[in-house]
C-alpha cells in the first residue's frame, strides 16, 4: 500500500484526548482537556433549540449567517473600538480551530516561514507543516513566561508570512501587553508580516486585565486576522463556532479554503450565537468574574497542596510545577500518576513544547463547578497528603 501523508501521520493521538479517555477509563475528575462542565448560559441554548426546531437547518451561506457576521462586527466596535464591515470582512467558521486551519493554507505558500510562540496550542505546527510553512520557534519559558525580545527579532527574517499569536495564550494564561504587542508589530512592519491572532479567550481576563487585539495597533489593521470563538465565550465547546474578522484582501483567501473545508457551519447555532453576541455587557463581565472565582480557589488549594503555581491571567488554565512535592517522573509521568491513583485528571505542559526541556509543570482547568473542583483538591489532598 502506498504511504499516507508524512507530515499528519508523524503526530500522535492529541495529549487532550489522551488524557480524556484515560481520565474517563479511571472515573478521574477531569481537569486535563479544556472545557467547562455546565451546559452554558441556558437562553443562548433555548435559543438554538427554537432555531432548531423551527426551521434554521438547511446550509446557510458559506460566509455565515449575516446576523451573526454583523454581531461580531458590532463586538470588534463596543469591546475594541474596531470599525468593520460585516459583508466584507467578517466570516463564521467551524470553531477556532477551523479559523486558523483555514487562515494558515490561505497564507502559507511552500517555504514561507512562520513565527510560533511555544507553549504551542496543538493544532498550529501540524497545519503550518501540512501547509508547507518553515515554522521559527520561539520559548516563553516559565515561571515567568516573559517574551524573548531578540530571540523574537531574530525568527523574523524577510521570508516570514506570518506570525501567529495567541492571548490570552494556552496553556499558561500569559496576556500580552500593549507594550509587547508593539515589539511584535514592529517586527512585522519591519519584515512585511501578517499576524494570525487566536483570541479565542478574549473575554476570559482577570484581576480587572483588558483583552487587547493586535489588530487595534498602528498599522496593524490589514495586517492582522483575528479569530474568536463562541466555545469560550458561551461556555459551549462543543458548538464548534467560531470566527474570522480581516481586511477583505485577507479574508478573501481564507474564505477559498473555508469553502473546501467545511463550507459551513450549523445555522441554529449560528443564529444563537448571534443572540448571545448581543448580550449586555454584565453577562460578559460575569463570565470572567464568575471565571476567577474558580481560578482563585483551585489555586489557592493546589498551592496548600504543595504545588507551585504560576500566575493565571486569562483562558481556562492553571500551570504548576509539581517539583515540591517530591513526584520521582516527567511531566507525562505525573499526569498519569494523578489521573490514575488520585483520580484527578492534568495535562503535561511539556506536550505543548517541541523539543523537550519543559518537564515538570502541569496544567489544570479550573473552568468547572465548584464543587467538583473542592472534590478534585480532597483526591489530590488526600492521594499528596498535603
Ligand atoms: N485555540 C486555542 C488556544 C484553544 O485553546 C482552543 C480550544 N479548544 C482553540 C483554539 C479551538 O477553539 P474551538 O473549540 O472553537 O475550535
Ligand atoms: N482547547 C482545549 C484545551 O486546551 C482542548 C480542545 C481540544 O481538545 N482540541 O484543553
Amino acid at each position: 500500500m502506498k504511504s499516507v501523508n508524512s507530515v499528519l501521520s508523524s503526530y500522535g493521538t492529541t495529549i487532550f484526548e489522551v488524557m480524556s479517555r484515560l481520565a474517563q477509563e479511571h472515573d478521574a475528575i477531569n481537569l486535563g482537556q479544556g472545557f467547562p462542565d455546565g451546559n452554558g448560559p441556558s437562553d443562548v441554548v433555548a435559543a438554538a433549540t427554537d432555531y432548531l426546531e423551527n426551521g434554521l437547518n438547511q446550509y446557510p451561506s458559506m460566509m455565515g449567517i449575516p446576523t451573526l457576521r454583523e454581531a461580531v462586527a458590532n463586538i470588534n466596535k463596543r469591546f475594541y473600538g474596531l470599525d468593520v464591515d460585516w459583508a466584507s470582512e467578517v466570516m463564521v467558521t467551524s470553531g477556532g480551530t477551523e479559523a486558523l486551519a483555514s487562515s494558515l493554507f490561505a497564507l502559507i505558500e511552500p517555504g514561507d516561514e512562520v513565527v510560533l510562540i511555544e507553549p504551542l496550542y496543538d493544532s498550529y505546527l501540524p497545519i503550518v507543516q501540512r501547509a508547507g510553512g518553515v515554522a521559527k520557534l520561539v520559548r516563553l519559558k516559565p515561571p515567568a513566561w516573559e517574551l524573548p525580545e531578540e530571540a523574537l527579532a531574530a525568527a523574523f527574517s524577510d521570508k516570514t508570512k506570518l506570525i501567529l499569536l495567541n492571548t490570552p495564550m494556552n496553556p499558561c494564561s500569559k496576556v500580552f501587553s500593549r507594550d509587547e504587542l508593539a515589539v511584535i508589530a514592529g517586527l512585522m512592519e519591519k519584515h512585511d508580516a501578517h499576524a494570525v491572532c487566536d483570541e479565542v479567550y478574549e473575554h476570559l481576563l482577570f484581576d480587572g486585565l483588558q483583552h487587547v487585539p493586535l489588530m487595534t495597533l498602528p498599522g496593524m489593521r490589514k495586517r492582522c486576522i483575528r479569530i474568536g470563538s463562541a466555545g469560550k465565550t458561551f461556555s459551549l465547546t462543543g458548538w464548534k463556532v467560531g470566527y474570522v474578522t480581516a481586511c477583505p484582501e485577507l479574508l478573501g483567501p481564507i474564505a477559498k479554503a473555508h469553502q473546501f473545508l467545511t463550507f459551513t457551519t450549523p445555522p441554529n447555532l449560528q443564529a444563537a450565537v448571534a443572540y448571545g453576541l448581543s448580550k449586555e455587557d454584565s453577562y460578559f463581565n460575569s463570565l470572567s468574574d464568575n471565571l476567577q472565582k474558580c481560578r482563585d480557589l483551585l489555586a489557592n488549594g493546589l498551592k496548600e497542596i504543595g504545588f507551585e503555581v504560576m500566575h493565571c491571567q486569562g483562558s481556562y488554565f492553571i500551570t504548576t510545577d509539581f517539583r515540591p512535592l517530591g513526584f520521582n517522573g516527567n511531566d507525562e509521568d505525573f499526569c498519569r500518576h494523578i489521573t490514575t491513583e488520585a483520580r484527578v485528571a492534568a495535562v503535561p505542559v511539556g506536550a505543548f513544547y517541541q523539543g523537550g526541556g519543559v518537564e515538570h509543570f502541569a496544567r489544570f482547568c479550573f473552568c468547572i463547578e465548584e464543587d467538583t473542583l473542592v472534590e478534585a483538591l480532597d483526591r489530590l489532598r488526600n492521594h499528596f497528603g498535603g
